[in-house]
């Protein structure tokens, strides 16, 4: 399998009818998919009536096909949202997305769909496998896409839905998304009394759907079907132990402290401020951005790995975040950067990349020179941005936050939950966490000669937008206590120019570059921190087992109501909108928008469970 997903090939009948030719199947009924997906799925599970005086809600498809499930319900939302905040959160799954072009020439067939299907193809995800989340602020819905194949990303997924809609061709045609396996998992991914409703009466569904725990009945069929089935869940699977603190927080919270207006903190003020939270955002710093996260421009560029690990997919899951994140707001110009290989390793690693690619062909090039060329990348000015991703939250910025964690309040004031979005500060508060700092430095002209966009990177890289030129950047490890910019950073960056491109340097050689220097917080294992702050010494005590090689298998003690989004080195805006849909979900409520293998890869109770093996024998 290749790390891109294929779109399926169409055939379309005459009467708009779309045919995946590979399945040999339709993607709905002929002439009536809109009135069978309202009568099979949202009247078979129930709804609206199944939401009622509900604050969220979960519904979850196998077999996102064109979306058409979807709108009907989102349809059906917008005339029945059981109150003006509540939230309707969809997780769909499918290993064959469709090009934007057949989905939106399907949705065409559904006139009255026709605003809402706009909003849905101006954010169709491209083909790339990992977990896509959109959310539509206004309508109170989130949509969490898993891309690939149900058998891996089902089992890999977070949530508990309180409907199901069972859509994945018939099981005649495509057994692969009704195997044996997907019963169980229907069943632990559901909310006790979940509900669902599927188009088929195949034995096996039945008898699968009954061994997993829910309670069958076939319906009278709609149209010229003669049955169809609806269940309930009756034997909820109890949750498995929880040893990385992935579980959303009960009650949900709706009043949070944020603190830290750089990346970190804005990211999670997007994404918090999005799915309805009340966010207060402090600073010690009159403005936003004024640490690691305020340099004159920053760049957004993914990060390729050549192997399909849980490491590579979360660097491309969080960079396709960031960058469906900043689309829309100021600050923001798109960019193709040029990567050449610094050294033999990165160009081994390029040729891999190149074959077999982890982004579609609109994103990536190979370069004569052996080198990557990433289209669609962003140069950003942070002083624009970060206040547009902190819209929305109310901003206290210039005054210390004194912290009570135990009580959740910021300033005496309290807080149903606080994040610590606070970069080497944190250090000082959660010792074990192993933070260290190091020291990047910047070079800035901003009165060159005026150029169109372009950026080179090979480790460093040379940024050009309009009359600023920008380039850098020192990674050191640093120890003290402020962060000073130095004559030798200097000199390194102007020799790693030097190496980039003769003709920045001669754009740059009659102005006296500016310095700035600022601290990144990295982590032993250079992965974000992202998720529930762990009550260390308890966690050391509840896990002592696995010192001696037993399984990490009790809930992790956290404290309560405290997060934290921490370690983003020297990338934090590739980080910073991912983490910050994360931390929603999990301070809020709702579906992950990550595997779990990512969640744990990023979740600081690795660090303790980490310590704990290595301490072992
Ligand atoms: N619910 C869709 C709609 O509203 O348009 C129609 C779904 S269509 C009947 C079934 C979908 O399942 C197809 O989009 C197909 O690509 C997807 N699919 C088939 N096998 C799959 C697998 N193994 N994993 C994930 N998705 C799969």
């Amino acid at each position: 399998m290749t790390r891109l997903l294929t779109h399926p090939d169409i055939d379309w009948r005459d009467d708009g009818t779309p045919v995946a030719r590979g399945h040999d199947d339709v993607y709905f009924t002929a002439g009536d998919g809109l009135a069978e997906s309202r009568a099979v799925f949202l009247a078979g599970c129930g709804l609206p009536d199944a939401w009622a005086g509900r604050d969220t809600f979960t519904v979850a498809e196998t077999g996102f096909g064109t979306g058409l499930n979807f709108l009907a319900l989102w349809q059906l939302w917008e005339m029945h949202r059981p109150a003006p905040a509540a939230w309707l959160h969809f997780v769909s799954f499918e290993a064959y997305p469709l090009a934007i072009e057949d989905a939106a020439q399907a949705l065409g067939n559904w006139p009255e769909l026709e605003e809402l299907a706009g909003l849905l193809v101006a954010r169709w995800p491209a083909p790339v496998k990992g977990v896509r989340r959109m959310v539509w602020p206004d309508a109170g819905i989130s949509l969490t896409l898993h891309l690939g194949d149900i058998r891996e990303t089902l089992p890999a997924s977070r949530f508990r839905a309180d409907a199901w809609f069972l859509d994945g061709f018939s099981p005649a045609k495509n057994e692969d998304m009704w195997a044996a396996g997907l019963y169980p998992e229907l069943a632990s991914h559901s909310a006790p009394g979940a509900r669902l409703g599927t188009f088929t009466v195949a034995g096996a569904v039945r008898r699968g759907l009954a061994e997993a725990g829910f309670e069958v009945t076939r319906q009278p069929g709609h149209g010229r079907k003669r049955e169809r089935l609806e269940a309930t869940l009756t034997t909820p699977t109890p949750p498995l132990p929880d040893p990385y603190a992935l579980t959303p927080a009960t009650p949900a919270a709706r009043r949070v402290a944020i603190i830290g207006a750089g990346i970190a903190g804005a990211g999670a003020a997007r994404a918090l401020v999005d799915a309805g939270a009340e966010v207060t955002v402090f600073d010690r710093a009159p403005a936003p951005a004024t640490g690691a996260s305020g340099n004159r421009l920053a760049l957004l560029m993914p990060r390729l790995d050549a192997a399909d690990t849980v490491q590579a997919r979360l660097l491309v899951d969080a960079y396709l975040a960031a960058r469906a994140t900043y689309d829309s707001l100021p600050g923001v110009t798109l960019t193709d950067v040029r990567q050449v290989p610094k050294d033999p390793a990165d160009a081994a690693r390029f040729a891999k990349v190149l074959a077999d690619p982890p982004l579609p062909l609109e994103d990536l090039e190979a370069l004569r020179d052996g080198g990557l060329l990433h289209k669609n990348a962003m140069i950003l000015r942070p002083a624009e941005l970060v206040p547009a991703l902190l819209a929305g939250a109310d901003l206290r910025l210039g005054t210390d936050a004194h912290l009570d964690l135990a009580a959740r309040t910021v300033n005496g004031e309290p807080f149903d939950a606080i994040i610590l979005a606070t970069a080497m500060a944190t250090a000082a508060i959660l010792p074990w966490l192993g933070l260290e700092a190091r020291l990047g430095q910047v070079e800035w002209v901003g009165a060159a000669g005026v150029t169109p966009p372009d950026v080179i990177a090979s480790g460093s890289y040379a940024i050009a937008d309009g009359p600023d030129r920008l380039w850098g950047a020192t990674f050191e490890p640093f120890d003290g206590e402020m962060p000073e910019p130095s004559d030798r950073a200097r000199q390194d960056n102007a020799d790693a120019l030097a190496r980039l491109s003769p003709w920045w340097i001669r754009d740059t050689r009659d102005h006296a570059p500016v310095s700035r220097a600022s601290l990144r917080a990295t982590t032993p294992d250079r992965l974000p921190l992202v998720g529930a702050v762990p009550d260390e010494p308890a966690a050391r005590a509840v896990f002592d087992g696995v010192k001696k090689g037993r399984p990490a298998d009790a809930d992790a003690p956290v404290w309560p109501g405290i997060f934290m989004v921490n370690g983003l080195g020297a990338r934090g805006f590739t980080w910073g909108p991912w983490a910050g849909g994360i931390l929603a979900a999990l301070v809020l409520g709702g579906p992950a928008p990550a595997e779990a293998s990512a969640l744990q890869a990023v979740s600081p109770m690795r660090l303790v469970l980490r310590a704990l093996k290595r301490s072992g024998g």
